[in-house]
């Protein structure tokens, strides 16, 4: 087992439970760079004191994640289990839950193992693989998944590390397919997937929770979804007795699979009561501004980046220009409900900003609510783990 000295800074972090390890975190960098995937390391400080255990796996701007603080424990298909094992325990109530068929089963670092995640979907698997040093235990996994009581019927899987040309980033692994789409609830609430096919599968779980209030706050209310995908925000709303919604986003298959999610809700999709707009979320907050149209509810989910024919979106730098106008066309009595998934973007910062919106857009607004990631992500104490913020404001005058 080799050897290697961190930073004090960077040991000390270690210490106090990061599991994320950088080149520049290394006493020596030169002499790991070249380390292959998956290799493991015994990582220490200045004085030789035994830090942790920690497995190569290249990503972003990681290049290793610690799996064990201890000397004990060994690398191996047993220690893997064990993970899944509390993994599996800490969802116990939602794999004891009738309504709910879909959720993250194993979140990465937060579950104790960086670089992967496992959704649940209705005894399907799909498995994000976020480097390839994590890909080099994929056997170990397969093993395990299939192994566990939980009756796995098929196994899908998504590379999201550069591969080669001739590689597949995504696909059907082992046992039986499912079918397309396969239909999965959400505290009774319906979403189609479409495992195998694209790097989103149709639904985002870790929004579970502000769909849910969502659908409690709907009754009779005008809902705006913004950056819609599968409209999953504005079934919750039509679900919860919407009066109408709007959802908006670019992307031409959002149509077709928004529709697909208000039928099996045996909701309308006649365009009247949820309307569908293909369009660039931009024009559409232009339009609406222009013809002075007002919601009781506005939800906004954007990408942390989004770059299209007319416009390039940074949620860093973006957001408050965005979330004025959004204020702007919330009717007074209305809610405004602001998501932000990048991981730089702190919770005390981006309620700073969208204070500082409210200001800006002259309206009184009041923070009354916000989320962070749901039971199924728990996250470690890294700061790219905890990526989620939703702020809910109240909008009068
Ligand atoms: N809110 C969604 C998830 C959003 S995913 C949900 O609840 O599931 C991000 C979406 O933003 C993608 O569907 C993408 O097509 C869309 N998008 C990105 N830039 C956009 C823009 N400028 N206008 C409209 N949609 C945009």
């Amino acid at each position: 087992m080799k050897c290697f000295y961190l930073k004090d800074f960077a040991s000390q972090r270690i210490q106090a439970g990061e599991k994320l390890i950088r080149l520049e975190d290394f006493e020596a960098p030169d002499d790991i760079k070249d380390a292959p995937e998956g290799m493991i390391i015994f990582i220490t400080d200045r004085s030789h004191n035994f830090k942790g255990q920690a497995f190569v796996g290249r990503q972003n701007k990681g290049f290793a994640w610690v799996f064990s603080l201890n000397l004990e424990d060994l690398w191996s298909k047993e220690l893997f289990s064990i993970y899944f094992q509390e993994a599996v325990e800490r969802r116990q109530s939602l794999l004891d839950d009738p309504t709910t068929t879909g959720f993250r089963l194993f979140n990465g670092e937060g579950d104790g193992l960086g670089g992967i995640s496992i959704d649940w979907y209705d005894h399907f698997i799909q498995i994000n693989w976020y480097s390839k040093g994590a890909y080099e235990y994929r056997d170990w996994w397969l093993e395990i998944l299939l192994e566990s009581p939980l009756e796995v019927a098929g196994i899908y899987e998504t590379k999201r590390f550069p591969i080669g040309d001739s590689e597949k980033a995504m696909g059907h692994v082992t046992g039986k397919e499912a079918q397309q789409p396969l239909i999965i609830k959400e505290q009774n609430r319906k979403y189609a997937i479409y495992l195998g096919q694209d790097w989103m599968t149709g639904l985002f779980f870790d929004q579970r929770e502000v769909r849910q209030y969502i659908q409690e706050q709907a009754k009779g209310l005008s809902v705006l979804n913004l950056f819609s995908y599968t409209g999953a925000f504005s079934v919750a709303a039509s679900l919860g007795g919407a009066s109408n919604t709007i959802s908006v986003d670019v992307a031409n298959r959002s149509l077709e699979l928004t529709k697909e999610n208000f039928l099996i809700n045996q909701l309308d999709a006649d365009n009247l009561s949820n309307e569908i707009r293909i369009m660039d979320v931009f024009d559409y907050i232009d339009y609406v501004k222009r013809s002075s149209k007002d919601f009781d509810m506005v939800v906004c989910d954007p990408p942390s980046f989004a770059r299209t024919k007319r416009y390039v979106f940074s949620a860093l730098t973006d957001y408050i220009k965005m979330a004025k106008d959004l204020f702007k066309i919330t009717k007074a009595g209305g809610l405004c409900v602001l998501s932000t998934n990048h991981s730089a973007y702190s919770k005390d910062k981006f309620i700073e900003d969208m204070n500082e919106a409210g200001r800006l857009s002259g309206k009184k607004v009041q923070l009354i609510q916000s989320f962070r990631l749901p039971e199924d992500y728990p996250s470690s104490v890294d700061p790219t783990s905890q990526y989620l913020t939703v702020l809910v404001y109240y909008c009068s005058e």
